[in-house]
C-alpha cells in the first residue's frame, strides 16, 4: 500500500511547486499560508508585478550588515515570497489571523516580524536558512517555528547517520 503523504508534507510541498515560479536567480523560494486545512494564498519571490525579473536583467545585490555585525547579500529588486503571500490574501481580501504558513526556507528577521503581525501562528520552514539570525526574534514574538523537511531535505536526512536538526528546535544554527 502506498503511503499517503501527511497535511504538513503536502504544503510544504506545495510551497516547493510555488517556488519553481521564482524569477531570482540567486534563490527560489515558495510560500503557502493555509488555515483549517484550506490554502489561501501563496507566494514566490521575484519582481513587483510590472518590472523586469532577475531571470532578464540579473539580480541586484545588495549587502547589509545586522546589528550583530554580521554581513548578508540579498537581492534588492525581488520580494520575499511570505510577503508576496501576505500581499495576495491583501489584495484579494482574504483574512490570514490565526492562520500557519509553509516555507521552502526558514524566513528572514524582516518576514518573521511581517508575519508575526499578520496574525500567523505557526511558521513552517523546509529548510534552515541563517537559523540563527531569527532564533531570538522568534522567542519573542508570538509566532512558532517549526521544521518540516522539504521531500529532498528528507532524502539527505536519512542518508545521514544522525539525522538532525530536531523539528522542534529554532535555535541551532542554519545551513549556509
Ligand atoms: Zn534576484
Ligand atoms: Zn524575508
Amino acid at each position: 500500500m502506498e503511503s499517503r503523504l501527511s497535511w504538513h508534507e503536502y504544503f510544504m510541498k506545495v510551497a516547493s511547486v510555488v517556488s519553481e515560479r521564482s524569477t531570482c536567480t540567486r534563490a527560489h523560494i515558495g510560500a503557502v499560508i493555509v488555515k483549517e486545512r484550506t490554502i489561501l494564498a501563496s507566494g514566490y519571490n521575484g519582481a513587483p508585478a510590472g518590472l523586469p525579473h532577475c531571470t532578464e536583467v540579473g539580480c541586484l545585490v545588495y549587502v547589509s550588515r545586522g546589528p550583530d555585525g554580521e554581513e548578508e547579500e540579498n537581492c534588492y529588486r525581488t520580494i520575499h515570497a511570505e510577503i508576496n503571500a501576505i500581499a495576495q490574501a491583501a489584495k484579494h481580501g482574504v483574512r490570514i489571523d490565526g492562520a500557519d504558513i509553509y516555507i521552502t526556507a526558514s524566513p528572514c528577521y524582516h518576514c518573521v516580524k511581517t508575519l508575526a503581525n499578520a496574525g500567523v501562528t505557526n511558521i513552517y520552514y523546509g529548510r534552515p536558512y541563517n537559523l540563527h539570525r531569527i532564533a531570538e526574534l522568534i522567542g519573542q514574538a508570538h509566532v512558532n517555528l517549526i521544521y518540516v523537511p522539504l521531500p529532498e531535505e528528507k532524502a539527505n536526512l536519512n542518508a545521514e547517520p544522525n539525522p538532525s536538526p530536531d523539528p522542534k528546535t529554532a535555535v541551532e544554527r542554519g545551513k549556509e
